[in-house]
């Protein structure tokens, strides 16, 4: 007879979909369960990592199970400690919110269990679901500004627009309302390591995504990837996550450098003014270059990340290319 924990193990085999590459975790077979611990991202290893150890000693010391259902009882337990689903929505509930300014806010939902993490790979994003101002369903992509290592929770900071119709949705939800979520979603793949510097060009919310990939590279010691980032606003005050950014800049910097540009800045100000230039570009990212040891896009020593609103997007994507950064070098969220 099969023990409960091989009976679950099977029940997540046979489970088609498998966007995580949990496949290996729902294959009982010891050395595919190791290549999955091995693919996981360390964020999500970080946060799980003090349960974990302790459940698995516990099963150890005081069981008398083999060495593989130990290792089968682990995995298992990492899975049940992601809470988003790729497939379904699932609910979390608004455990506080504070208003950064007069039309952004910051959202702190509550996972499942304490020791939870939300399970979203450094780069992608969520789809969260909302109704608008007429009750009709919408659905928009988001970025939490935590990582995998912030355990129980997750946060996003949401720029509200008078019109905007998941604003709506977001203005409305006060603490104890739940807000439904899908993923992980995105196309954007992390691996430390992979170029030598990353630019980034954002502009207004489009800044969520840039400031994940930042945290997670800063973050890890072992990291030492440098991260430029060229940062668009209107005003002085639509800058999202300044005290974070200023953080992240005085902590490393040798590692990470930040511009700030302004359309309509302060009578004191230092940063850039305007629209981003190719003349910004050239002096605060990193050059194009090319390794020519390696391939495909291991071979890029730098990598250049856009999000912000289309127009922007447009005309960076046109500046980039007349200063001769080639498609493969480019990444748009
Ligand atoms: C990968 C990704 C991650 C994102 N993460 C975040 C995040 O963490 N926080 C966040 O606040 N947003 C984020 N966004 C933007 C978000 O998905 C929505 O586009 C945004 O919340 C507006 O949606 P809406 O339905 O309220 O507005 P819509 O109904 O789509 O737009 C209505 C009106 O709002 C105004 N508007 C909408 N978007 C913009 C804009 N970007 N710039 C200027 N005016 C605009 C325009 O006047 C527009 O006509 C992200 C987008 C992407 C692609």
């Amino acid at each position: 007879m099969k023990s409960e924990l091989e009976r679950m193990l099977l029940q997540l085999h046979r489970e088609e979909e498998d966007p995580y590459g949990f496949a290996c975790a729902r294959n009982p077979e010891p050395t595919k369960n190791m290549d999955f611990l091995e693919s996981l991202d360390p964020q999500i290893l970080v946060g799980a990592a003090v349960a974990v150890v302790v459940i698995a000693a516990a099963a150890y010391l005081f069981s008398s199970k083999k060495p593989k259902e130990i290792l089968d009882l682990t995995i298992l337990l990492l899975v049940l400690l992601v809470s988003l689903d790729p497939e379904n929505f699932k609910d979390f509930k608004l455990v506080k919110r504070t208003q950064l300014s007069h039309n952004v806010a910051k959202f702190k939902f509550e996972l499942p269990t304490p020791t939870a993490v939300l399970g979203l790979p450094i780069g992608q994003h969520i789809s969260c679901r909302g109704k608008d101002g007429q009750g009709e369903e919408i659905i928009k992509p988001y970025t939490p500004t935590t990582l995998d290592s912030d355990v129980g929770y997750f946060e996003l900071v949401i720029k509200m627009y008078p019109q905007g119709r998941m604003s709506h949705h977001f203005r409305e939800m006060r603490v104890g309302d739940h807000l439904a979520v899908k993923g992980p979603k995105g196309r954007f793949k992390y691996q430390p390591g992979q170029v030598r510097a990353f630019g980034m060009l954002a502009g207004g919310s489009g800044i969520t995504p840039m400031f994940q990939v930042a945290r997670a590279i800063l973050e890890n010691p072992k990291d030492k990837t440098k991260v430029h980032l060229i940062y668009a606003n209107v005003t002085y005050e639509d800058i999202l996550v300044k005290e974070e950014l200023d953080g992240l800049a005085s902590n490393y910097p040798d590692r990470f450098k930040i511009y700030y540009v302004l359309n309509q800045p302060p009578e004191v100000w230092d940063g850039g003014v305007g629209f981003v230039s190719k003349e910004m570009i050239q002096e605060h990212l990193p050059a194009p270059a090319h390794d020519i040891q390696a391939s495909e896009f291991k071979s890029l020593q730098t990598r250049i990340l856009r999000c912000g609103p289309p127009p922007m997007n447009k005309a960076m994507a046109a500046h980039l290319e007349a200063l001769g950064y080639a498609p493969e070098m480019q990444f748009q969220f």
